[in-house]
């Protein structure tokens, strides 16, 4: 019987294993902290919902609308409301409980360790070494490995592949604050929150996240942006009590090849988050089962060739889509002219709606065509004017009149319906306790990232 391992526990690594156990294939799960959830904000849509079945119970908090937030401080809002798709926000720590419970019934051996290298196995194939739980040595055989370990994918360096460029996304958390629960998210753009990506605010029932998202190379920069964030929260965050603070990484590339001989790379360690939303969670768990469907399905000869369709499904399916992310990124998100224009986009009712639900449905971004021309021509026509625009004039008042201004407390503005808040968790961090230097698994802020190092 063919011997698959999986290497990192996350959402990606579990539905592969799961699926790959369901399959009839035995299968084993290398994670080295099993237990801990890792910080995330948690924004999902139904798409999610749809791919892993989830209960009712972990669905939550209903994410009603997304504002975009622009350097001069006007606000659009689209609504993530459409019918059949709908935007939540999701705990971590009982999404990752429920999945590892489906893998321990599908019948995937857990292992906890920590994955170190390759070394030669029993012909042809791989054999892994890690350190278990108790630091020892040890190493198991693998004919097929499945990378799920994250950005910093340690498997990924094992086998010479590049490292990933990353982001990193710095987040405190708050409790909300009595009697103005919110269900709209805000993206806050200006190169003062962020150089390259932008500040966010995101309601997760009885908590509020505020965060910053930032290529690595501008980590130390997310302090300041944090504070200024904050301020640009305005009355947002009166009353809210600071319950900890966060870091961790996200990948702001896809890997060149998703598959390396009888290695497939799935989630973070392929670089499939949408960095220009942080959507990473979807990515993670289709990724992970088309990973395991393709080794399924060539599970009597899994050799090279055949594991590469992994890659070719995985690009016919959203290389599209992460594409065009790229180029919003690369069109709005390094001026602050051109961030202004991304607001005057959002607040097109047309566009916005499309962009909404591409995101909602996680498909690329199509108005039919005469809207698609109409929404071409107003971007040109944007990105002209602001690129003409005299500086006074965009910080000035002239901007703010020129579209309605969004209600300084976001708190008040949303929130119209919800669902209930989701159960509490305990605090992350005791109130104001300075940021860590280093975060979970995650590298220190201040250090960069992790190298390729022994853990
Ligand atoms: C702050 C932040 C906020 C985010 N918010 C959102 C959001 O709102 N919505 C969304 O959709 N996405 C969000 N994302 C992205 C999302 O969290 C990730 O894309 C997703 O978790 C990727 O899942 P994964 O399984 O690929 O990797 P991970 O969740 O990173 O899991 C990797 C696992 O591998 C393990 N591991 C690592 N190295 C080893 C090793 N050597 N040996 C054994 N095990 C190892 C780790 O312990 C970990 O459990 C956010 C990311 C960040 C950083």
């Amino acid at each position: 019987m063919l011997h698959v391992v999986v290497v990192g526990g996350g959402p990606a690594g579990l539905v592969a294993a799961t699926a790959l156990a369901k399959g009839g294939v035995a299968t084993t799960l290398i994670e080295r902290a099993p237990g801990r959830a890792r910080p995330c904000a948690g924004l999902a849509t139904s798409r999610l919902v749809e791919a892993l079945e989830l209960p009712e119970t972990l669905i939550g908090q209903r994410v009603e609308e997304a504002g975009v937030q622009a350097p001069s401080g006007r606000s659009a809002f689209v609504s993530l409301n459409q019918g059949e798709h709908y935007a939540f926000a999701i705990r971590r720590e009982p999404l990752m409980a429920l999945l590892r419970q489906r893998a321990e019934e599908a019948g995937v051996t857990m292992v906890t360790g920590t994955f170190l290298r390759f070394t030669h196995g029993e012909g042809d194939y791989p054999q892994l070494e890690y350190r278990d739980a108790q630091g020892e040595l040890a190493a198991i055989n693998a004919e097929v490995v499945v990378a799920a370990d994250g950005a910093a994918s340690r498997v990924a360096w094992a086998v010479g592949q590049a490292r990933l460029p990353l982001a990193v996304a710095y987040q405190e958390r708050f409790s909300a604050p009595a009697d103005t629960p919110s269900v709209a998210a805000q993206a806050v753009f200006g190169r003062k929150v962020s150089a390259d990506h932008y500040g966010y605010w995101l309601p997760q029932g009885d908590q509020v996240l505020a965060g910053v998202a930032t290529e690595i190379k501008y980590g130390k920069r997310v302090w300041d942006g944090l504070a200024e964030l904050k301020k640009r929260l305005g009355g947002s965050l009166e009353g809210a009590k600071a319950l900890g603070r966060e870091a961790f990484i996200y990948p702001i590339a896809v890997r060149p090849a998703l598959t390396h001989d009888r290695v497939l790379f799935v989630g973070d360690a392929g670089g499939l988050t949408i960095s220009a939303t942080q959507d990473g969670l979807y990515h993670a768990v289709v990724s992970g089962r088309m990973a395991a469907e393709t080794i399924l399905a060539h599970q009597h000869l899994p050799v090279p060739e055949k594991l590469a369709e992994y890659g070719a499904a995985w690009a016919a399916a959203y290389a599209k889509l992460f594409a065009q992310h790229k180029k919003i990124e690369s069109l709005f998100f390094h001026s602050d002219r051109r961030r202004e224009a991304l607001i005057d986009m959002a607040w097109d009712r047309e566009a916005g709606r499309y962009a909404a639900e591409s995101f909602l449905a996680k498909k690329p971004f199509a108005p039919p065509f005469q809207a698609a021309v109409r929404i071409k021509a107003k971007l040109t026509t944007q990105l002209i004017r602001y690129n003409m625009m005299n500086p006074k004039r965009l910080e000035g008042d002239t901007m703010v009149r020129q579209l309605p201004v969004a209600s300084e407390n976001y708190l008040e503005l949303a929130l119209k319906s919800r669902t209930g808040p989701l159960a509490p968790i305990a605090p992350a961090k005791a109130p104001d306790e300075p940021a860590p230097e280093t975060t979970p698994d995650g590298p220190s802020l201040r250090q960069g990232v992790p190298g390729p190092t022994e853990p």
